[in-house]
């Protein structure tokens, strides 16, 4: 079963969504404000946040940074401004969907199934090969082909190619990817991502997998799978 938390000021707001979250099978938490919110996140570990923009102590924005600081979480973010700034902030921190005040439930249902399902993969240790029209990447054998030949990428080249992957649609900035890819002491610079990112879409130019990292401008990379 699905968890999601609900991080909304707005008692009516909070209780609307969970009856008609909980109708549709999810479990739901529920916090009143920023920090209470980044507490439940640690202690529950949702499989989706539903995030208000103006909260108390700790707003919407200051939230999403925070959890994307650390994980990949998806998050919708709520707001009653309707202001395009929001928007393109939320989207900017990492936010995976943004839905304007005042809503229908139902939509949120709708939106909330629709991130998970775009989200929702399986971890790597589970998925161990993964194949593409003209592709197959081998995680165990950490081998790649294209057209049933195999392309030599560094160990460092293969994980970011794996964790890019196994995250669909997700943006990451350089300095999460340099967390995720060469851990937190690496202390390296950002400009390692866009030579690996480089070497890696020249090694898979003749896959759809090369043209499928994509650079989100200004703020880093995501891999944007034609075919879902
Ligand atoms: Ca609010």
């Amino acid at each position: 079963m699905n968890t999601i938390l609900i991080i909304e000021d707005e008692e009516s707001v909070r209780e609307l969504l969970r009856i008609y979250l909980e109708k549709e099978g999810f479990a739901v938490e529920m916090a009143a404000d920023g920090e209470e919110g980044l507490a439940k996140i640690r202690r529950t570990s949702p499989d989706l946040i539903i995030l208000d923009i103006m909260l108390p102590q700790k707003d919407g924005f200051e939230v999403c940074r925070e959890v994307r600081q650390k994980s990949a979480t998806p998050i919708i973010m709520l707001t009653a401004r309707g202001e395009e700034l929001d928007r393109v902030l939320g989207l900017e921190l990492g936010a995976d969907d943004y839905i304007p005040k005042p809503f229908s439930p139902r939509e949120v249902v709708a939106r909330v199934k629709a991130v998970l399902r775009r989200t929702s993969f399986s971890p790597p240790e589970t998925r161990k090969v993964i194949k593409g029209t003209n592709f197959q990447i081998n995680y165990p054998a950490r081998k790649v082909e294209i057209n049933q030949e195999e392309i030599n990428l560094t160990p460092k080249e293969f994980e970011l190619l794996w964790f890019l992957v196994n995250h669909p649609y997700q943006v990451f900035t350089r300095d999460q990817l340099l967390e995720q890819i060469w851990e937190y002491d690496f202390g390296g610079d950002t400009r390692t991502v866009d030579t690996h990112i480089k070497r890696l879409r020249e090694k898979l130019s003749r896959s759809s997998l090369s043209s499928e990292i994509k650079t989100v401008w200004g703020y880093g990379y995501k891999f944007d799978p034609n075919q879902p």
